[in-house]
């Protein structure tokens, strides 16, 4: 018998474009869920506390991928970088230097998404547009591939809101991919509320919580 989440996998499975990544948002959720998910193929997964991802990598099996995708302090480097194939929540100049210095002093290239600031509220999170044009003017810091933006659409119910959000961030997107800059190759936008929407602003990458575990309990 399929579990629940096996069946929200499934489903969602089934609607995502081919080429479209799923990224499983397992945060605040214990191990035995994500491992429901997993036993029914999943392998990509998100975490958004340094703390809650250390402590969960050690109890999943080793060929999950790991990404990132909260609020980064340069403090808490170490407690992420070792164990993510991406960071998608690079949202700042600072963050970016030291994830270049931890990956030149560790040997170990770090793979980044930058987040670009979207939508109406208050949550000053995210790099403006023309900081993510400037930094994409230089080279990349040593150590660490830039592949591509994400973004977080104003969280409302109101679809024409959200639209407006998806095009701006898409614009940016494909302009700088016609660039042809190494490694820019991802639009990570889309959560369990708007992610058919974008996937019609070309995501390549969704990532989904309560479509798939249910709501969170904080
Ligand atoms: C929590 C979170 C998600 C998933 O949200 P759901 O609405 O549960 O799908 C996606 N992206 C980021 C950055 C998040 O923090």
């Amino acid at each position: 018998m399929k579990t629940m989440i096996a069946q929200s996998l499934k489903h969602l499975q089934d609607e995502l474009p081919d080429g479209v990544k799923l990224v499983a948002v397992s945060k605040f959720h214990p191990v035995e869920r994500l491992m429901e998910a997993y036993n029914a193929g999943q392998r990509i997964f998100a975490e958004s506390r340094p703390q809650e991802l250390a402590a969960k990598v050690p109890q999943m099996p080793s060929d999950v991928r790991w990404h990132f995708i909260g609020h980064l302090q340069t403090n808490k480097l170490k407690l992420v970088l070792p164990y993510v194939s991406l960071v998608q929540s690079v949202d700042s100049l600072h963050l970016l230097q030291a994830i270049s210095a931890w990956a030149v002093a560790n040997e170990k290239p770090v793979n980044v998404l930058l987040e670009m600031h979207l939508g109406a509220e208050e949550t000053k999170q995210g790099l403006s547009e023309e900081e993510i044009l400037d930094l994409l003017e230089k080279p990349a810091p040593e150590g660490v591939r830039i592949c591509g933006l994400m973004g977080m659409a104003t969280n409302t119910d109101d679809q024409a809101l959200i639209e407006g959000d998806f095009k701006r961030i898409e614009a940016l997107f494909k302009g700088l991919r016609a660039k042809n800059l190494p490694f820019f190759d991802e639009l990570s936008i889309g959560m369990s509320h708007d992610w058919r929407l974008a996937i019609r602003h070309s995501a390549t990458m969704v990532r989904i919580g309560t479509d798939i575990f249910g709501p969170r309990e904080y």
